[in-house]
């Protein structure tokens, strides 16, 4: 095990005046301009607050969306503009927006006598190099600054220069508050799960899970299966899946793992029932099978009530329960309710319980039973990959 640290924003000291880059992850979903859900700016706020409060002079960057460059069309379409506009609005703060993320420009700022305001650097995929993990333009932004903050989680996975070769440069540099709450609860699922350990997956493809499962596999005690992925599962069990989808690539894989769980005397369970219909356009011809098979004409897109029962009896003894993946089709009610069942089960339980996927966490959220998780992951590409064994780029670089 590793014996490097990362540092928590509460264990800088002398932070007066000190000059800091915050790295947040302010990607929020947009439309014309308009914030479409703003959770991310509000998660933001305690780390921003606090350094605020320490006295620092906060400069902020973050990206948004995905732009190809620097064109005007996409400075339009990918422009932090409307983040500062909220950023006013919650921290009751004036807030530069600089333009040029790469630019000299908040150097004088930053040196000001009295500093009574926030910089937020433009969108930093706007800068070149952010994304090649470019050096020199890390060491453009390091020498503006004497502290590095990472509370990015969501970006963590990715070697972009704000993210890897900054923080590799700043010698003092610590995890905002948000980053420091998810590398706790992931490490202690991934490191050390109080057993029984349940790992709950569902979503579109085996593909995305392999690597969590098997770097998870001597120690899951109970693996759950719903979601698409289930019906590879299935097949590999020579049910009847009929127009379900099914990864025929991975069906071999699915019987192999089969195996190893059985020769470790560990259980898989898979869905007995489940929610039926001829087509996704047309809900309301749905059914319910009887069994696990599922006839040709007919795919599934949920799991059904045995199915919710059999889970949730099993989550009901769980000390540990990890879930990422959807049930069902989640998005197109009421396809949800498998998902929703099993949100009520997780959260009923009087183990550890962390999701971690966007869709996952997004159901979750939708069900009403959110609040009562351990934890909710904000990164589902950063959970996977951690759960997956894989060291995360900002996290490795942060350590001391
Ligand atoms: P997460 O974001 O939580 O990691 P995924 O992205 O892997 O989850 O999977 C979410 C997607 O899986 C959703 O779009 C959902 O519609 C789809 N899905 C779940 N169950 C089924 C199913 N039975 N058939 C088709 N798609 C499914
Ligand atoms: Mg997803």
């Amino acid at each position: 095990m590793r014996n490097k640290v990362v540092k928590g924003l509460k264990e800088l000291e002398n932070l007066k005046d000190k000059k800091v880059f915050l790295r947040l992850d302010l990607n929020v979903p947009m439309k014309d301009g308009k914030i479409l859900d703003d959770t991310r700016i509000r998660e933001a706020l305690p780390t921003i607050q606090y350094l605020i409060d320490q006295g620092c002079r906060v400069m902020i960057g973050s990206h948004l969306g995905r732009p190809k460059g620097n064109g005007a069309e996409d400075r339009k379409n990918f422009s932090l503009e409307p983040v500062a506009s909220a950023l006013v609005e919650k921290l009751k703060k004036e807030v530069v927006l600089i333009d040029s993320p790469d630019s000299d420009a908040p150097r004088g700022l930053l040196a000001e006598g009295k500093f009574d305001k926030i910089l937020l650097l433009e969108n930093l995929r706007f800068a070149k190099g952010e994304e090649a993990n470019d050096n020199a333009l890390a060491q453009k932004w390091a020498k503006l600054v004497d502290v590095y903050v990472n509370d990015a989680y969501g970006s963590c996975h990715r070697a972009h220069a704000s993210i890897d070769a900054l923080p590799r440069i700043v010698r003092v540099k610590a995890s905002g508050f948000l980053l420091e709450k998810e590398i706790e609860m992931l490490a202690k699922v991934r490191n050390s799960p109080p057993t029984p350990f349940a790992l709950v997956l569902g979503g579109s493809k085996v593909t995305d899970k392999i690597g969590v499962i098997e770097n998870m596999i001597n120690k899951i005690d109970v693996l759950m299966i719903g979601g698409a992925m289930a019906y590879t599962f299935m097949k590999a069990k020579g049910l009847m899946v009929g127009g379900s989808r099914v990864e025929a690539g991975k069906v071999d894989y699915a019987k192999e793992l089969l195996k190893r769980f059985e020769a470790r005397d560990k259980k898989v369970l898979l869905p007995i029932d489940h929610v039926i219909v001829k087509s996704l356009d047309a809900p309301a011809g749905r059914q319910t099978t009887k069994g696990a098979d599922i006839e040709p004409g007919w795919m599934a897109v949920d799991i059904g009530p045995k199915t919710r029962e059999l889970f949730q009896k099993e989550l009901s003894n769980c000390k540990t329960i990890f879930w990422n993946g959807p049930m069902g089709v989640y998005e197109v009610p009421p396809f949800n309710e498998g998902s929703f069942a099993i949100a009520k089960a997780i959260a009923e339980t009087e183990g550890f319980t962390v999701i971690g996927g966007g869709d996952s966490a997004a159901a979750a959220v939708e069900s009403g039973y959110a609040p009562k998780f351990t934890h909710i992951s904000t990164g589902g590409g950063a959970s996977l990959e951690y759960m997956e064994g894989k060291d995360l780029p900002g996290i490795l670089a942060l350590e001391q």
